[in-house]
């Protein structure tokens, strides 16, 4: 077999690859039998390119006839043979392709995910793109022979213990195409015997597009199941060939089966997840729909039909609509791609809107898992506003902390002559449900919606109207009645002259100061000022810009408080130290709860003045006190 006709190339695997590779020879995993899924899915890639080159170049016109997959074992030496008449690879693409990780999050993710002790779902492998070396998690060597199918391309032998190490030498092979040996490890020679093989093809890699033989046998279906009738197709073929096109090992939450004629020409099957992915905004979990024209497979990974907000959707879309040997940047663009965007989006809006109003639970599941990339629908698709906002949930001060509502709901329980509808943007519930701004609506038993999700400070410029109610903050929510007071409060003069006061001691520090209807209990709250953000908004600002200038925020003083009214006299007293140093506690306690108090060594200083003098013993009870300490 060693047909070396050329010297042994030894090569180093760059550092990062080194450590991957011992993360996927040391960790533990859920499923080390989707090594095989890898492997043909990469035979099925390079039996797909060799077709589509097939059908433009002229050098390659006619061979590709008679495209697939074979697998053969040998128990007895323990291996696993997978063998494609696909594109194959030149000594370039081997070097390239076979010695580097493809994406850069891929390996300090793993790493994570193995500090953090857990068994690593093997299901990720494959999103990361590092379908090819999970084999190691079963090998303790890989051999590739491999032929790229220009004309005259000579052969190459690749092969590595996974270390540090690869090695390229030239070999002979008659065909284009490449085969992937795999030596098992002793305690995975259970991967050398036909059945087992046959048993993961059909969980994992049945639809496939190509056929797969195992022992001569084909093994596999080979058929669109998304040409089939609906009536035709079973629930056990749907949840396989949802396992295939998305690489999950759950069901589906749901599916949709299109079949659309006239203005577009689809037939589809699309499913929604039932969980989101870990880190759910990073990029890699998402690879797109998969691609046929008339049948014929484009791409696994396409990203146009669908806009982003829709990412979590996975699935088949097959159209006549786009012409087969067309560049990506193309088809991007092309009046029809947008036309079939448009009409996937429909429906899947669609499939939501149905589950929102039939299958609440069903629902609650999708809200849970995929609502905050649904909310960057707001603004990505104005066109769908509407559509969006009546399918966004929040949590609510009428609503437990698990429990939704949606702004229908909301819209019942308003007041008759409540106008809008009331938020309070936070970065917990419980963080907002302590801010002295929801007092007014505690007591009015108005109903304010909890924006927690950290996409809801984006979300909120989009989100318009809902039936014709404006959403407004509670920061912001113009209050004419003054809350029941009840009690004596500094009014008239004394008030102006106060608010001047303060006005005059916190200049520069605040926008303004301001008589408060809306804090019933509390002495003192931070509201936004009429152009500004609110408290939240401010602090993702400056998260995510360091140079960003914070707008001057609005304080509100309680001019029924006790405090307040002592605060007053302390001014028309002239005890001008003390009014200044209660002034300044009670600005630098709003801005604590406002989370904006961003020095506090005066404050606490304060304080303990404060607590000296409340605890100081009288002078009766002080021999007592230190002798019972
Ligand atoms: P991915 O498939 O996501 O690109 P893999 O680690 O599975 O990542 O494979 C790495 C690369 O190796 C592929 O992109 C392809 O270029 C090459 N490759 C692997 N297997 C084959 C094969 N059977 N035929 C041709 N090229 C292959
Ligand atoms: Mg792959």
């Amino acid at each position: 077999m060693n047909d070396v006709t050329s010297d042994t190339q030894t090569f180093e695997y760059r550092a990062e690859m080194k450590r991957l590779l011992h993360l996927i020879a040391h960790s533990l995993y859920t499923h080390p039998e989707i090594f095989l899924r890898e492997l043909i899915s990469n035979a099925s890639d390079a039996l797909n390119k060799i077709r589509l080159r097939s059908l433009t170049d002229r050098e390659l016109e006619g061979r590709s006839g008679n495209l697939r997959i074979e697998i053969s074992v040998d128990p007895d030496a323990r291996i696993l043979r997978v063998t494609d008449n696909g594109i194959g690879m030149t000594q370039e693409d081997l070097v390239e392709r076979l010695g580097t990780v493809a994406s850069s999050g891929t390996l300090e993710f793993m790493e994570q995910l193995q500090s953090s002790g857990q068994t690593v779902d093997t299901e990720l492998i494959g999103q990361f793109g590092v379908g090819f070396y999970s084999a190691f998690m079963v090998a303790d060597r890989i051999e590739v022979e491999t032929r790229a199918a220009d004309d005259g391309a000579p052969a190459y032998r690749w092969t590595s213990a996974g270390e540090g190490t690869f090695e390229i030498e030239e070999t002979e092979r008659e065909g284009p195409g490449t085969t992937v040996s795999i030596h098992l490890t002793e305690e995975n020679a259970g991967y050398a015997q036909e059945y087992r093989v046959r048993e993961i093809i059909t969980r994992y890699s049945n639809f496939v597009s190509f056929p797969i033989f195992v022992g001569g046998v084909q093994v596999n279906k080979v058929q669109p199941l998304w040409r089939k009738r609906r009536d035709d197709i079973t629930d056990d073929e749907l949840e396989n060939f949802y396992r295939f096109v998305a690489n999950d090992f759950a069901a589906p939450l749901g599916h949709l089966h299109l079949e659309l004629e006239g203005r577009v020409n689809i037939k589809a099957l699309l499913f929604v997840p039932a969980s989101a992915p870990v880190q759910m905004f990073r990029d890699e979990h998402f690879h797109g729909l998969h691609l046929y024209s008339n049948s014929v497979f484009i791409q696994d990974d396409n990203r146009d039909l669908l806009p982003d907000y829709l990412k979590f959707v996975k699935g088949v879309v097959d159209t006549e609509d786009l012409p087969l040997n067309i560049s990506r940047e193309v088809t991007q663009s092309s009046p029809a791609m947008e036309r079939i965007r448009k009409a996937l989006t429909g429906k899947v809006l669609g499939l939501l809107e149905e589950w929102a109003a039939e299958d609440p639970e069903r629902f609650a599941t999708f809200s849970g898992q995929f609502g905050s990339v649904l909310k960057t629908g707001l603004a990505e698709d104005p066109s769908n506003r509407d559509r969006i906002v009546s399918l966004l949930r929040y949590t609510s001060t009428r609503t437990a902390a698990d429990e939704l509502t949606s702004l229908s709901a909301y819209a019942e329980r308003m007041h008759p002559d409540q106008k809008e509808i009331y938020y309070v943007l936070g970065a917990s519930r419980e963080v907002a449900e302590g801010s002295p701004n929801l007092e007014y609506f505690r007591t009015k038993e108005l109903e304010v919606l909890y924006f927690t999700d950290p996409i809801d400070v984006f979300a909120v410029p989009h989100l318009g109207e809902y039936r014709d109610h404006k959403f407004v903050s509670v920061e912001k929510a113009e209050i004419k009645e003054q809350a029941p007071a009840g009690r004596a409060s500094v009014e008239g003069s004394r008030l102006e002259n106060l608010l001047k006061e303060l006005r005059l001691q916190f200049s520069g520090r605040v926008k303004d100061v301001r008589a408060s209807k809306r804090l019933v209990e509390s002495v003192a709250t931070m509201v936004a000022s009429d152009h500004g953000l609110d408290a939240q908004t401010e602090r993702v600002m400056r998260m995510l810009n360091q140079d960003y200038k914070s707008e001057s925020r609005v304080l509100e003083i309680n001019p029924s408080h006790d405090l307040i009214q002592n605060l007053a006299l302390l001014l028309e007293g002239g005890e001008k130290d003390r009014f200044g140093e209660v002034a300044a506690q009670i600005l630098e306690s709003a801005l604590l709860l406002d989370g904006n108090l961003e020095t506090p060594a005066d404050f606490v200083r304060r304080a303990t003045a404060f607590m000296v003098e409340a605890t100081k013993p009288k002078a009766a009870d002080s021999a007592d006190a230190q002798s019972s300490a």
